[in-house]
């Protein structure tokens, strides 16, 4: 069936996914294609499915296993429903995560912080040199990069924390509820860089309760009701 021949240009995609904690349905029968290079909106109440689908992205849940039709899911090139267990971290390396709570290491600096990355997966010392000063260089903290996390406003601590996602040059930004911790000017500052960086190619979702950002910053919303999706279109 061609629904399932996996696309290249689909960074995720999802057929027929259902994913059921003991009694409840967070999500059900859920499709869903976001291309490479879109950037999209996820909204949803509270206990809507938002999380499950973040958790199902990164296979921190599994799909039901269902058989008819049988589930697919693909998310960066990674078929995860036959991705072996010690893969999962190689799929979680071509995605960069931006948290509401920044989840920064507060006994490291700026630099420290965004290095990490690089040292987690055994980058040469001389490419974390030069490539980590570039990219807290892009989110505008060159001034900070000796800084620690508790000497920055939450503004500048998420655009650290935008630093950390991309410095690895992923394919895919997930951000959970970016602006949730931040000031109104702060927030703005957040959704642009993260427009900016979605201008320069990486595909961004941003799962958010943000409405007036939402409309302020248009594109594709995607709104999930009771573990389904129950709008998805451009605003
Ligand atoms: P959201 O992120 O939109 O708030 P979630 O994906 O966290 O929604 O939750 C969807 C539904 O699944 C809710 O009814 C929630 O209570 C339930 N749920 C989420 N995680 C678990 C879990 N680990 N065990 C049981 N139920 C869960």
């Amino acid at each position: 069936m061609q629904a399932l021949i996996p696309c290249i240009d689909d960074m995720i995609d999802i057929e027929h996914v259902s994913v059921t904690y003991g009694e409840t349905a967070a999500l059900r029968d859920v499709s869903l294609r976001i291309d490479d290079g879109e950037f999209a909106f996820v909204v949803g109440e509270n206990g809507a499915g938002k999380s499950t689908l973040i958790k199902l992205l990164i296979r921190e849940v599994m799909a039901d296993d269902i058989r008819d039709p049988e589930p697919h899911i693909t998310v960066n090139g990674y078929d995860l429903i036959e991705l072996r267990q010690r893969d999962v971290p190689t799929l979680r390396r071509t995605i960069g995560f931006v948290f509401q709570d920044f989840k920064l290491i507060n006994t490291m600096n700026v630099f420290d912080n965004v290095a990490f990355v690089l040292r987690s997966i055994d980058a040469p010392t001389k490419y974390i040199r030069k490539r980590v000063p570039q990219v807290i260089g892009l989110m505008g903290l060159g001034s900070k990069i000796n800084q620690y996390p508790d000497e920055l406003s939450g503004g500048e601590q998420q655009r650290v924390a935008i630093a950390r996602a991309l410095v690895n040059n992923p394919q895919l930004i997930i951000a959970d509820e970016p602006t949730g911790n931040l000031d109104p000017r702060a927030k703005i500052e957040t959704m642009k860089l993260l427009k900016e960086i979605n201008d320069k190619g990486t595909t961004v979702m941003v799962v958010t309760h943000e409405h007036d950002l939402v409309k302020r910053f248009g594109g594709r919303l995607i709104n999930i009701k009771e573990g389904v999706i129950a709008y998805d279109g451009m605003i």
